[in-house]
């Protein structure tokens, strides 16, 4: 079994789901007391999302950069960087390392593609709602037809994510303007919605929607137990 390297805390709600997500896949696919080999590099939220606010991309890439390579050093076959907005330094963070960066972008691209859809929801942080490099990503490389909330609703989504859901704090009438905002994006043709942004699944579940819905906080992790296991 390989090991896998994650550079969690952002935030740490949605890593322990990561952490939880591998082993259970592992034990479901090895049985008995098997567990997955894991080493983790965890930072602080508070200094990452400051800096975000603030734009400084290419200091952010420097210090997720620092994570693989420790991650790398400490053993790892392979990185996941657990978190979609952070992606936007993903070339920089695996042109650092040697060892493979599993790009949760594209284990989702990939399996939206199986699914046969075409016009597909995005939910994220605005960072991942307006900028190019993720939605970028799932238009060139998959050809998927991407949808976003209009402004005012990706104000509710991006709040809810840093207020709420990175503090552990999951709202009932959260749900609600989420769920509502999801309706909107399905009457404008959204054939799937994308949970792009790894805290999301704690509020939102494939039983509250009709059309199907990317985790990508187990499509990721699922996608690190493939490499691991091959
Ligand atoms: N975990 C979130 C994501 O998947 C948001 C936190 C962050 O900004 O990294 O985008």
């Amino acid at each position: 079994m390989k090991k896998i390297g994650l550079i969690g805390g952002m935030s740490w709600e949605s890593t322990q789901e990561y952490y939880r997500i591998i082993n259970e896949e592992v034990r479901n696919r090895l049985g008995g007391l098997h567990s997955a080999k894991i080493v983790m590099d965890s930072v602080d939220f508070a200094e990452i999302e400051k800096l975000q606010h603030e734009g400084k991309w290419s200091q952010l890439g420097d210090m997720l950069a620092e994570s693989a390579q420790n991650l790398e050093r400490a053993g790892a076959d392979c990185v996941l960087i657990c978190t979609n907005t952070m992606h936007k330094c993903a070339d920089q963070v695996a042109a650092s390392v040697q060892i493979p960066l599993i790009h949760l972008a594209e284990a989702t691209g990939e399996l939206v593609k199986q699914q046969g859809l075409e016009r597909i929801g995005l939910l994220g942080t605005k960072f991942t709602m307006e900028q190019d490099f993720y939605k970028g990503r799932l238009t060139e490389k998959f050809g998927l037809d991407v949808i976003v909330p209009n402004d005012e609703d990706r104000e509710v989504i991006h709040h809810v994510i840093y207020d709420e859901l990175c503090l552990g704090n999951v709202q009932g009438a959260s749900k609600v303007k989420y769920l509502e905002i999801i309706r909107k994006m399905i009457d404008d043709g959204a054939e799937g919605i994308i949970l792009g942004c790894t805290e999301i699944p704690l509020l939102v579940s494939q039983e509250d929607v009709s059309v199907p819905v990317f985790d990508t906080t187990y499509i990721h992790a699922v996608s690190a137990v493939d490499f691991a296991l091959k």
